[in-house]
């Protein structure tokens, strides 16, 4: 098992109660994004995620 990391994430989810939409803040371009799923405005919230590292996986690799 591996352990990742997580942080408080902003994240917008859905207003409606019936769906559990959401999305990172990090992937939102809108102002006011809507739920890609029920067409819901959307609010901001956060969410306990793991950090999604911005770089392609590293190859460190440890060789001696
Ligand atoms: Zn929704």
């Amino acid at each position: 098992m591996v352990d990742l990391p997580e942080e408080m994430t902003t994240i917008w989810s859905c207003t409606n109660e019936e769906c559990n939409g959401w999305m990172r803040d990090n992937f939102v371009f809108l102002v006011q994004p809507v739920c890609g799923q029920c067409n819901a405005l959307m609010e901001k919230s956060e969410k306990m995620l793991p950090i999604i590292a911005n770089t392609s996986p590293n190859q460190t690799k440890t060789t001696r």
